[in-house]
C-alpha cells in the first residue's frame, strides 16, 4: 500500500499511527508497531533547474511549502526558522537551545528542496559519536557532556545550493622566467686582503601573457544556512552526494529542516567565488613559466543550473557563561564539529594538582 501522498502524511498499515523516516534502513518505520515500508525513488530522477530562469522574474517558479502539512515556527533567539512535520513537536531550537515558544504556522512557500540526502545515521549512534568526541575534550564542561547523555540533539536537514556553471575566462597578466647572471663582489679574508669574487644570482624576466581558459563545474556547493558556521559546515563534508535521493516530504517524518536564509542569487555569487579559485589556478598553469603574476580575469557564466539540497546532521546547542555553543554531526558519515568551552573550574582544579605535585616533589627531593 502507498502512503497517502495527497495530505503527505504517513499512516502505518499496520496501526494507521504516524510513520517516521529510519536513517538505518533507509525507509519508513512505525514508531509503535514497529512495522517499516520501503520508499520508492520517483522515475526521472533529481530534476536541476536553469539559473537564469529563476532569477529573472519573467520565468520565477511558484514556490511551495516543504509539504502539506509541514509547520514552521521562528526562533525569537537566534531568528532561525525550522520547519518540522506533525506530529513532531517544535520543542527547542537545535540552533542554540532556546525553547521555540512562538505558535507554529504553516510554512512559508519557498523554492521547493529537489534532492534529499537520507539520514543514515541514528540518534543513539549520534548521540555515541558526541560522547566519543568529549571523550578526548577533557576540559569541557558539565553542560556539554549532558548534551551528550540527554535527548538534547535534533535530526535537521539543512539547506544548501548546488550549482553546476560553464565558464570561460580571459585573462591578462605576466609570466616570469628565471635566468641566472654572474655577479661579482669583494671579499674580504681574515688577514684583511681584499679579493674579487663571483656569484651566480637569479633573475626573473617578465612578458606579457593572455589567453583563455575554459571550465565546467559541477556540484559546487553553497551552504544556505546562516545558523551554523560556514566552517563548521565545510569540515563536516564529504557529504557523499552520489547517495542524493529526489525529494519526499517522508524523508522528512521525525527530523526538522531549515528554511533557506541565504537566497538563489547571493548563494551562486558565493559559488562563484569558490569556483573564482579553481580558475586562477588554471589561468595560473595556461600562463605557465617559473612565476605568474595575474592582472585580470573576466569569467562569462553559461547553462548555469541549481537544484536545493537538504542534507542532514544531527545537532545540539548549549549555553555556557552566556554564550552559545554548538555541536553538529554528519548525519552520514557520524564526522563530529564542534566548539567547545573549556572548563576554568576543571583547569584551577588541574593547576592545584599540579601545584601541590610539584611541591611534594621539592618536599621529597630536600629530605634526601
Ligand atoms: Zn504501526
Ligand atoms: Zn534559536
Amino acid at each position: 500500500m502507498a502512503p497517502d501522498r495527497k495530505a503527505d502524511r504517513f499512516p502505518c498499515p499496520g496501526c494507521s499511527a504516524d510513520m517516521e523516516f529510519d536513517p538505518q534502513t533507509g525507509g519508513m518505520k512505525c514508531p509503535f508497531c514497529g512495522q517499516t515500508q520501503a520508499l520508492a525513488q520517483p522515475a526521472g530522477g533529481i530534476t536541476s533547474h536553469a539559473l537564469d530562469e529563476f532569477l529573472n522574474h519573467a520565468g520565477a517558479p511558484a514556490l511551495r511549502p516543504l509539504s502539506e502539512q509541514a509547520l514552521q515556527v521562528t526562533c525569537s533567539a537566534c531568528g532561525s526558522a525550522v520547519t518540522f512535520e506533525p506530529p513532531e513537536v517544535a520543542g527547542s531550537c537545535p540552533f542554540c537551545g532556546d525553547a521555540l515558544v512562538a505558535q507554529p504556522k504553516a510554512a512559508d512557500p519557498l523554492i521547493a528542496p529537489d534532492a534529499v540526502l537520507p539520514a543514515r545515521i541514528a540518534k543513539p549512534q549520534a548521540q555515541a559519536e558526541v560522547r566519543a568526541w568529549l571523550q578526548t575534550r577533557w576540559f569541557a564542561p558539565g553542560a556539554l557532556k549532558r548534551l551528550a547523555r540527554q535527548e538534547a540533539i535534533s535530526g535537521v536537514y539543512l539547506p544548501f545550493w548546488d550549482y553546476d556553471a560553464d565558464t570561460t575566462s580571459q585573462y591578462s597578466g605576466q609570466r616570469g622566467e628565471h635566468y641566472w647572471e654572474t655577479e661579482t663582489y669583494e671579499e674580504t679574508d681574515s688577514n684583511g686582503n681584499t679579493s674579487t669574487q663571483t656569484r651566480q644570482v637569479m633573475r626573473t624576466a617578465w612578458y606579457p601573457a593572455a589567453g583563455v581558459v575554459s571550465r565546467r563545474f559541477e556540484n559546487v556547493l553553497a551552504p544556505a544556512s546562516r545558523s551554523v558556521g560556514e566552517s563548521k559546515l565545510n569540515a563536516l563534508e564529504p557529504w557523499g552526494l552520489d547517495a542524493l535521493c529526489a525529494y519526499d516530504p517522508a524523508y522528512l517524518a521525525g527530523f526538522k529542516a531549515q528554511r533557506y536564509q541565504v537566497e538563489l542569487a547571493e548563494g551562486f555569487e558565493k559559488a562563484t567565488q569558490a569556483m573564482r579559485r579553481t580558475i586562477e589556478q588554471d589561468v595560473r598553469r595556461d600562463i605557465g613559466g617559473d612565476e605568474q603574476s595575474v592582472d585580470s580575469i573576466q569569467t562569462g557564466y553559461a547553462n548555469a543550473m541549481f537544484r536545493h539540497l537538504l542534507l542532514p546532521v544531527w545537532i545540539g546547542a548549549y549555553r555556557f557563561q552566556g554564550k552559545v555553543y554548538q555541536v553538529a554531526v554528519n548525519a552520514r558519515t557520524g564526522e563530529v564539529q564542534g566548539e567547545r568551552p573549556y572548563s576554568t573550574g576543571k583547569i584551577a582544579l588541574l593547576v592545584f594538582v599540579l601545584a601541590a605535585m610539584i611541591a611534594l616533589l621539592i618536599l621529597v627531593g630536600s629530605h634526601r
